[in-house]
């Protein structure tokens, strides 16, 4: 019988690369972590690599191939996580408390095959729960996990955040806790926005689409995760005590608040199919096209046709164009299109709150705001509970400060 395993609360820590980014603040969580099973938890705590591991990795890497294949890609990245794992499990064996280290595989974390951003199939915790019966603290290693046929993968930038909500789901952690360099999260990037305020509550929802706009404080497939799962956590800093941000489940009360967040994406780009016949299937062959490139795009626009032509627009991530390039070549002069157009140097803004589905003007208010200020729209997109635009990239700044203010989220 594992009976004490259930029956002592158990907690769920993430620490993130600032928070182990030296050999003191891995002596800071190490610390954090003992204090916390000395409240009488239980604690599993995941791990990052120390701040700026993966970078150098994924730098040394181009250094002795310039296409390195994904599998040895993710044999490379994991070792960022599995330092601090080990170098946390000693800092806290030094402090004379019993702590053990697990790879993501150890834990139990079984991915699907697709290298570099794999995805969770299953996850069977049952060292966890051997080594916390025992009393052990254990340290699991961030952003990893390994496929049904032991190849090590891991999950995306950012996966430790997904490492820790799913593991906090597979025990059944009573509280998962993402410690971080912040507060919590903001009414935007406090890097970006100096008056942004933490906020207290925020629902899945609003936490996704703020995460997958640009607000890269947790991992959006993270987020994604704990709302299958019904995983509520806590975003909090490492280096204070103070209270974090809850991320749960929608409340009633949460639609008063019409604008949550506003959150920027550096690094856009927009693909404008210049003057293509304005006739059925032009736009299902562009877009298959893409879609056959594996290449992931944001906005779509299709502009009004004159003359019996039309252009097509698209936004996407700067990493994405050299295979929007030679991809759209062929099919432009298929199609009879007059140019492939490419324009770097734009961002996107947006905002987002569930109560935008219950009130109304709130475009209107964004985009006033940035007239004001003088900065001139793109594109614009809008969804049930977010409001988007494109600028120019030297507004963003600018232009998420305006917007914050307009909706009178700042301090
Ligand atoms: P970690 O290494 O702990 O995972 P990250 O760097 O991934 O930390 O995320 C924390 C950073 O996210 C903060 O330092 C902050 O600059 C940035 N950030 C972006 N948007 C927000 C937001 N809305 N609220 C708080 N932080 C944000
Ligand atoms: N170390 C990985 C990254 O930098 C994962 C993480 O920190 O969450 O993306
Ligand atoms: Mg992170």
């Amino acid at each position: 019988m594992s009976a004490p395993f259930f029956q002592m609360s158990l907690i769920v820590q993430k620490y993130g690369g600032t928070s182990v980014g030296n050999p003191e603040r891995i002596r800071n969580v190490a610390r954090r972590i003992v204090e916390t099973q000395d409240q009488g938890h239980g604690v599993v705590a995941v791990v990052s690599a120390m701040s700026g591991v993966t970078d150098s990795l994924i730098k040394l890497a181009r250094e002795v191939s310039p296409h390195p294949e994904e599998r040895e890609m993710d044999v490379l990245l994991a070792t960022g996580e599995q330092t601090t794992m080990a170098l946390t499990a000693m800092a806290i064996n030094a402090m004379g408390r019993k702590a053990v280290s697990l790879t993501g595989a150890q834990a139990g974390i079984v991915t699907d095959g697709v290298h570099t951003r794999a995805k969770i199939a299953d996850l069977t915790p049952k060292q966890l729960k051997h080594h916390l019966d025992e009393g052990c603290i254990c340290i699991v290693a961030g952003f990893q996990g390994e496929t049904k046929d032991k190849r090590i993968t891991t999950l995306g930038r950012g996966g430790s955040d997904l490492t820790a909500i799913a593991v906090a789901a597979a025990v059944k952690a009573d509280l998962c806790q993402i410690y971080t360099d912040v507060d919590g999260v903001y009414t935007c990037d406090p890097r970006v926005v100096p008056t942004a305020k933490k906020i207290a509550v925020i629902s899945f929802d609003e936490m996704l689409e703020m995460a997958s706009s640009g607000s890269k404080v947790m991992q959006s497939r993270s987020v994604e995760f704990a709302k299958k799962f019904g995983v509520t956590f806590e975003v909090r800093s490492s280096f204070n005590n103070n209270p974090g941000t809850i991320v749960k489940e929608e409340t009633k009360s949460m639609e008063a608040v019409v604008v949550r967040g506003v959150s920027i994406e550096k690094n856009q780009a927009k693909v404008t199919v210049r003057a293509v016949p304005d006739k059925p299937g032009v736009a299902a062959r562009v877009f298959t096209a893409v879609a056959d490139a594996g290449i992931i795009i944001d906005m779509i626009v299709q502009n009004v046709a004159h003359d019996g032509t039309t252009d097509i627009s698209f936004t996407l991530n700067k990493d994405e164009l050299p295979k929007v390039e030679t991809t759209l070549g062929p099919v432009a002069k298929e199609i009879g299109a007059k140019a492939v157009e490419i324009q770097g140097d734009i961002g996107k803004i947006s905002i987002i709150g569930v109560g935008m589905r219950s009130h109304s003007g709130v475009a209107a208010k964004m985009f006033e705001a940035l007239s004001k200020a003088g900065i001139n729209i793109v594109m614009i997109s809008t969804s049930e509970i977010k409001t988007a635009v494109i600028v120019d990239e030297a507004k963003l700044t600018a232009g998420a400060n305006v917007v914050h203010e307009a909706f009178g989220l700042g301090r």
